[in-house]
């Protein structure tokens, strides 16, 4: 699973949310103490406490142990079809089990919000227990682990009714989901997907819905013929039936976890390719035929590259890829039938300003782990996530080089010590969550990957591959606690690692390190002094880090010395040979620790590390130090034309407009990513580059800019070129279009923002919306306002929409009634006002009185209707 983490609207919501719920351990039972205190001369002496008598409760710590397996789920066969209108799922479930160890005569399933028609074994019903959220079903007898049972179940399932929650990772927990079902859109499919992970498959079909549970699978789903299907496994035979459906039928002959279980209903473009011998599958809706393989950046490269680089060929039937509208998280690894959100889905002309490689490379990846070796509990999380974010990082080393890669590394470090800071920490394994939801955090995925790429720097590349080998081999389609990938990294390097396991997954904190050094040309030395500097109550006081350190010379000759920090405060001594001295040292010098690291440094020492370093880090380090000083003219034609768009984008933002301006624009016109390209011409605001731009560029998000710099020069050029490229293909530019034409206050654009808010995305819905009543209130004719209102109430009352746009739309209404309310006139008659604003309140009351949504009812509830 990754989430979408793009606009910076989501991000705050997921900090509000990831982080605010999340749990803190629980404080420790205290006894009020009493505490003396004098002071005597200039010592203070504390008294003993002094306990008052009240009787100490003795707890155990929470703890979050793995589900106990009382039977084992081999197989699992079922027969779906679906009722639309009521948002049903019509199942028939055959199970296949054994006890796993004691014999017994009863088998407890999850089943959420189940009406159950029918339970038998051999053709004779069994009785049983539920309530709503566990199914206890009695056996005809009891069976010990050398017997194999079948159960079969005839049931209703109510996904969309019974309580319902989620986190910030996961938005819903209702696990299958009717898009649209009864076409009261007409802009948005008709879909049905699931979501499994955590454990809301079995709000769909009755399992043992744990991480620590596998079985195979066989699923027949029936559908109206115009709707393609998906699910895990391979396609055996598609039937039409008399009745006008089709039933089709997949199948997984290898086990996996329920939650992986993944079904998809919908009309898609189902482009397909292949990849050494298996079917390569990308689903898309029809539109977007020709950019399937674009979307799906470089699937079947990425196949060959990670099962190379692990040894271990993807093991699965086939590789498919599909997205789904308003879909709860950012992508699913489903196994062999991945779910993406619909942010992927972008013509090639949208691909040019973002790429979607991360998330693609991080959903396979999870096919090795996740998929085939999966962490046996919501503590062991990281054991699939910290992979898979992992995965991006060696995609991007393998694919744009060490620096792109590392790039993303020091983004998931800020990410991870940004969430630390706003959240606390924990310890990566965590045993005492509260919700399991909240493992889907900072430090399952960014911290994860980090301790994952530590593991690689300390072990070495060899012993890094071949030890996740022996691991996926050994493990393979079975459950894994981190001990065990610990366990196989002894077996392959012959070394206990428990002091790294131990300070990095069962520990929690990173060391912030404040180091200084000394190059001293008369001792020939380079003298360093480390000092760990975190707070020893917080965090462990002593990490145990292995380091390279570096040493640059004038020459451009690079050198690297180990080290292994391992005191609380440490100095230590590097004698060079030769005569040449070195100019500037690192701690960590290929960048692998992590760590808060604070190293002192002088101004020419990082005009010296930004001229012959190749790392990232140091250049970011040194362009951020030099930034504003007199130095920074040294390094700033080497850093104009860095690799990284990042260091040229610091670049960017720190040059004068005036003194640079040919500079410039000549990376307006002329630079690779159209992220600088778009950024220079911010900062520029020249005219007429602004003018050349708008007609050759490809990049919307440089036209976006180049549209706000015409804006302010010439609002009349501006309204012309919009109306020039509304002609053509437009949705990534609705927004700023929509600036442009709220700015004008012409009611003849009312027509644009009606025709074009259900392509506006949930994103960029909120400034829409603002753009939109702001034209509105600039209309003079009020019956106009009531007019438009109208066209809002169908956002507010079409049940497929999200909550966030069905209440940004009500909302906007009740705006309105107060806007014409201000309009009113002293003394006058304001017949046209009263009679608008009774009518807008009528439309208020309508929403909030057939909406079925509670959440909207309870916003608006003064306009309930007694
Ligand atoms: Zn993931």
């Amino acid at each position: 699973m990754r989430h979408q983490l793009k606009s910076p609207y989501f991000l705050a919501l997921i900090f509000i949310t990831f982080f605010a719920c999340k749990s803190t351990k629980a404080p420790m039972e205290m006894p009020e103490v009493v505490i003396d205190e004098e002071l005597l001369d200039t010592m203070v002496v504390t008294a003993s406490p002094i306990v008052e008598e009240e009787e100490v409760v003795y707890e155990l710590p929470g703890y979050q142990a793995s589900a106990t397996r009382k039977h084992d789920l081999l197989h699992t066969k079922l027969e779906i079809a679906f009722d639309w209108a009521k948002q049903h799922v019509l199942g028939k479930a055959t199970l296949q089990l054994k006890p796993m160890f004691y014999a017994t005569n009863t088998l407890e399933l999850d089943a959420k919000v189940f009406d159950i028609h029918k339970i038998e074994m051999n053709g004779k019903s069994l009785t049983y227990d539920y309530d709503e959220q566990k199914l206890k079903i009695n056996l005809d007898r009891t069976y010990t682990r050398d017997e194999t049972y079948t159960v079969y179940i005839e049931y209703t399932a109510k996904p969309n009714e019974g309580p319902s929650g989620g986190s910030a990772a996961i938005t819903s927990d209702k696990g299958l989901f009717f898009i649209n079902p009864l076409k009261e859109n007409k802009n948005k499919p008709q879909q049905i997907w699931t979501q499994g992970e955590t454990e809301n498959s079995s709000r769909w079909f009755p399992t043992i819905d744990k991480p620590n549970e596998r079985c195979s699978q066989e699923i027949y789903v029936t559908v109206q013929e115009k709707f393609q299907t998906l699910s895990n496994g391979k396609l055996i035979s598609s039937t039409s039936n008399p009745n006008g459906t089709r039933t089709d039928y997949w199948k997984q002959e290898k086990p996996h976890a329920p939650y992986l279980f993944m079904l998809g209903v919908g009309e898609y473009a189902v482009v397909k390719d292949t990849w050494n011998g298996k079917d390569l599958m990308y689903y898309v809706e029809k539109e977007y035929e020709d950019d399937a393989e674009k979307i799906f950046n470089h699937t079947p490269e990425m196949l060959e590259f990670f099962s190379d680089i692990l040894g271990y060929s993807y093991p699965w039937d086939k590789y498919a890829q599909i997205v789904c509208r308003d879909y709860v998280s950012g992508a699913m690894e489903n196994t062999g039938a991945v779910v993406f959100g619909e942010f992927v889905q972008k013509n090639s002309r949208e691909l040019i300003d973002s790429n979607n490689d991360d998330i693609v490379a991080h959903e396979l990846f999870h096919h090795w782990f996740g998929d085939l070796v999966t962490c046996e509990s919501w503590s062991n999380l990281t054991l699939n996530e910290g992979f898979a974010t992992y995965s991006e990082f060696l995609w991007r080393e393998y694919k744009y080089g060490h620096e792109n890669a590392e790039r993303k590394r020091l983004q998931d470090m800020n990410g991870y010590l940004m969430s630390a800071q706003q959240g606390g920490t924990h310890d990566l394994i965590d045993f005492e969550y509260g919700d399991k939801e909240q493992m889907f955090d900072g430090h399952s995925y960014n911290k994860g990957g980090l301790v994952v790429h530590m593991l690689r720097s300390y072990v070495g590349d060899d012993a890094f591959f071949s030890g996740l080998k022996f691991y996926l081999e050994k493990h393979q389609y079975s459950d894994v606690e981190a001990h065990e990938l610990r366990l196989a990294f002894e077996d392959v390097v012959g070394e206990d690692l428990n002091w790294f396991f131990n300070q990095w997954f069962f520990d929690e904190g990173h060391p912030i390190l404040a180091i200084d050094n000394n190059i001293d040309a008369e001792s020939k030395s380079v003298m360093f002094s480390v000092v760990q500097t975190q707070d020893p109550e917080e965090f462990l006081p002593i990490f145990q880090i292995p380091v390279e350190v570096a040493m640059y010379y004038p020459s451009g000759k690079v050198e690297y010395v180990e080290k292994w920090i391992n005191q609380r405060e440490q100095e230590f001594t590097i004698d060079i040979e030769g005569d040449e001295m070195p100019v500037v040292a690192v701690l960590d010098g290929k960048h692998d620790i992590l760590a808060i690291i604070k190293e002192s440094r002088t101004e020419q020492e990082y005009v010296d590390l930004f001229n012959l370093s190749n790392e990232f880090g140091d250049k970011n380090q040194a362009l951020k130090n030099l930034k504003g000083t007199p130095s920074f003219s040294k390094i700033l034609d080497k850093a104009i034309n860095d690799d990284a768009k990042e260091i040229r984008s610091m670049v960017v933002s720190s040059l004068d407009p005036q003194e640079y301006k040919d500079k410039l624009i000549n990376l307006v016109l002329n630079d690779e990513s159209s992220a600088i390209r778009a950024m220079a011409l911010k900062s520029v605001k020249d005219i007429e580059t602004a003018k050349k731009v708008i007609k050759n560029e490809q990049s919307f998000r440089v036209i976006g800019e180049a549209l706000n710099v015409i804006y302010k020069n010439d609002q009349d050029l501006a309204l012309k070129e919009v109306n020039r490229l509304t002609k053509s293909y437009h949705k990534p530019l609705i927004s700023k279009i929509a600036e442009i034409y709220a700015n004008t206050g012409d009611e003849k654009y009312l027509g644009f923002f009606e025709k074009n808010i259900n392509s506006v995305s949930l994103f960029g819905f909120f400034n829409y919306m603002k753009q939109y009543e702001k034209l509105i209130k600039s209309v003079e004719d009020v019956a106009k306002i009531v007019e438009v209102s109208n066209v809002l109430k169908k956002i507010a009352l079409d049940q497929s929409n999200n909550y966030f746009k069905k209440y940004s739309s009500t909302n906007t209404i009740q705006k309105l009634i107060s806007n014409v309310e201000s309009r009113k006139k002293v003394g006058e008659e304001n017949k046209e006002e009263t009679d608008a604003i009774n009518k807008l309140t009528e439309i208020m009351k309508e929403i909030v009185n057939t909406s079925t949504d509670e959440r909207l009812r309870s916003s608006f509830q003064e306009y309930i209707q007694p």
